[in-house]
């Protein structure tokens, strides 16, 4: 597949996964709301959980939402990239797409075939991980396939993030993040200024669920102890443990490769993956976000 034929297959209404520089998307044109419903069923995702709108260029934007002037400026810096924008949404948007509320999420991603796929299909896609609700999203073409038998997928290689985008909420009175990503705080806070935490309870963020991105294996933090039995190990250096993976010690390479260790030991047949508590400081949030997220 190559993005010629993506576009036309997402023109004609239909999905197809798209490679971003973060995680795989299950793309369907965002003008379709037939599309979009497919979307929510495919992934079996509740309803009144939003998905972000994927855009081909930042002009985009101003067709979809209310741009306050800090969105121009997180724009110019960080697009295309790892940043979704949540802003004041047009009339024009569906319903289905914000889950019912007045904003919408948007983003450029940064990844040259779907890109070229948004350029020349003309319009957004809407784009949420193209896995199963609640499942660790894909990072790998294969896994796309391993989660969707026979669902057409362009190919773009591994994805160099391997973690969701950062997503920064506009529409109040203070910006606030609402989930952390590979984008530091701290980098964000260069053109935002300080921004509010989330309330990791509401729901309008799925990634926000206490338990998601989750193996079907039993996962938990290293208590010290070994377990009887076929278990898996996460973490910086060998543990003795029937499966393991080594995760590379620099927060970025971690957050690229964490999804594909947890699949790796999920298929390996394990009673229990344990994983090592990584370092404290800002540059782990977002892995220490999602490792919270996948550990019981
Ligand atoms: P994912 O597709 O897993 O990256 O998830 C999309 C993320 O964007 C979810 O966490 C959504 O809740 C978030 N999102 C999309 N639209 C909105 C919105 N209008 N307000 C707040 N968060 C949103
Ligand atoms: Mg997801």
């Amino acid at each position: 597949m190559n993005p010629a034929q993506a576009a036309e297959l997402l023109r004609q209404g239909q999905l197809v996964a798209i490679p971003t520089e973060t995680v795989y998307g299950l793309a369907a044109d965002a003008t379709q709301e037939s599309a979009i419903g497919q979307v929510f069923a495919l992934k079996g995702r509740p309803a009144d959980h939003p998905l972000i709108v994927h855009l081909g260029d930042a002009s985009w934007a101003a067709h979809w939402g209310v741009l306050p002037p800090l969105f121009a400026r997180l724009a110019e810096r960080f697009w295309p990239g790892p940043l979704t924008l949540v802003v004041p949404r047009l009339a024009r948007v569906s319903p289905l797409i914000t889950g019912g509320q007045d904003s919408v999420a948007l983003r450029v991603p940064r990844h040259p075939l779907t890109l070229e796929t948004l350029r020349l299909l003309g319009e957004p896609v809407v784009a949420p991980s193209a896995n199963r609700f609640g499942h660790t999203s894909p990072t790998r073409a294969e896994h796309v396939l391993s989660e969707f038998p026979g669902l057409a997928v362009l190919d773009g290689g591994p994805c160099p993030v391997g973690l969701e985008s950062s997503i920064v909420d506009l529409t109040g009175p203070q910006p606030r993040l609402l989930r952390p990503g590979q984008l530091s705080r701290s980098q964000l806070e260069e053109v935002t200024g300080p921004l509010s935490a989330s309330d990791v309870s509401a729901p309008r963020v799925p990634g926000a669920l206490d338990r998601h991105y989750a193996p079907r294996t039993l996962t938990r933090w290293d208590d010290g102890s070994v377990p009887t039995g076929r278990w898996g190990w996460i973490g910086f250096s060998q543990r003795g443990a029937t499966a393991e993976a080594m995760m590379p010690s620099s927060a970025e390479e971690y957050g690229a490769r964490l999804y594909a260790a947890l699949r790796e030991l999920d298929d390996a047949g394990l009673e229990v993956i344990l994983v090592e508590r990584p370092p404290q400081g800002s540059e782990w949030e977002a892995v220490l976000d999602r490792l919270r997220r996948a550990v019981i």
